[in-house]
């Protein structure tokens, strides 16, 4: 049973890419098979696995848009050791196209996946920082949404636009979506505003907080340069650390109630 795991929040800079690729790769290291779709037009998680966005050949423009299947689309183990249907700025345009294209046109990713999706165990989908077509289309792919927080003072705003848009997708065409998570991202136990924040979130969120923290980690932001996660970058930094715990507690998680039970938690 394949999880599709779409990481969304519309604010830009709270770790969606980092958590995507270092979660990818901390995926692959317990064994499971990953595939990255990075669905964001600036292409961050798609240099971040080690590709060059300006010389991807097709890329998710060509997916979306029913001109490339994902099997001439996607980079097969990359350094991380997942694979990953690619993005730059060409997906602006898909954007557009979706915009004007009709019925059926919030389903593109999903029928594009499905192709693929037994030959996974996880499909991650790095979102772009907006609600647009783009990140409907994750949704609709997806069975559950992990949502990034950074623990900083307006991290809770714009969570109710991002909820209100996972619950019309819940009462439309993706009536099973749930919420996986959230996840705690650049934390700083040292900082009373991360303290105060993170105990806002578990009194939000009883039981859909992730009990792992993702710290703040210079190595974490340093690997993406190199064309790697941080787990091929330096295995033994607190970033690496943090995102290995993430994956396991994912795993433990879906041991615990997998996504083909439903429902919402
Ligand atoms: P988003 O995809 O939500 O826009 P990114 O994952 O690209 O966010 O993160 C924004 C910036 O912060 C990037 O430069 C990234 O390298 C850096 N960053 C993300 N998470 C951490 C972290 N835990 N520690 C240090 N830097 C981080
Ligand atoms: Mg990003």
């Amino acid at each position: 049973m394949t999880q599709t795991l779409a990481v969304a929040n519309q604010k830009g800079g709270v770790g969606k890419t980092t958590t995507c690729v270092n979660l990818a790769a901390s995926l692959v290291s317990n064994g499971r098979r990953v595939l990255l779709v990075d669905l964001d037009p600036q292409g961050n998680a798609t240099v971040g696995a080690g590709i060059d966005k300006d010389d991807v050949g097709a890329s998710n423009y060509e997916l979306l848009m029913g001109e490339a299947a994902p099997e001439a689309v996607r980079h097969c183990r990359t350094g991380g050791g997942f694979d990953v249907l690619p993005a730059n700025g060409d997906l602006t345009a898909a954007e557009v196209g979706l915009m004007e294209a009709g019925e059926g046109r919030e389903k593109r990713l999903q029928q594009a996946l499905s192709s693929v999706r037994a030959e996974y165990d996880h499909i991650l989908i790095d979102c772009p920082p907006s609600l647009n077509l783009l990140t409907i289309n994750a949704f609709v792919a997806a069975d559950q949404v992990l949502i990034p927080i950074q623990c900083e003072y307006y991290a809770l705003e714009g969570l109710t636009a991002l909820l209100n848009t996972i619950h019309r997708v819940q009462q439309t065409v993706n009536p099973s979506l749930e919420i996986e998570g959230l996840v705690r991202t650049m934390f700083d136990g040292r900082n009373n505003l991360s303290n105060q924040v993170g105990a806002q979130l578990l009194a939000h969120f009883p039981g859909q907080v992730y009990r792992t923290q993702i710290p703040r980690n210079v190595r974490l932001a340093e690997a993406p340069s190199h064309g790697l996660p941080v787990l091929q970058y330096d295995r033994a930094s607190r970033g690496a650390v943090a995102y290995l715990a993430l994956a396991s507690e994912l795993l433990r998680r879906q041991q615990a109630a997998p996504a083909s039970a439903g429902g919402v938690r």
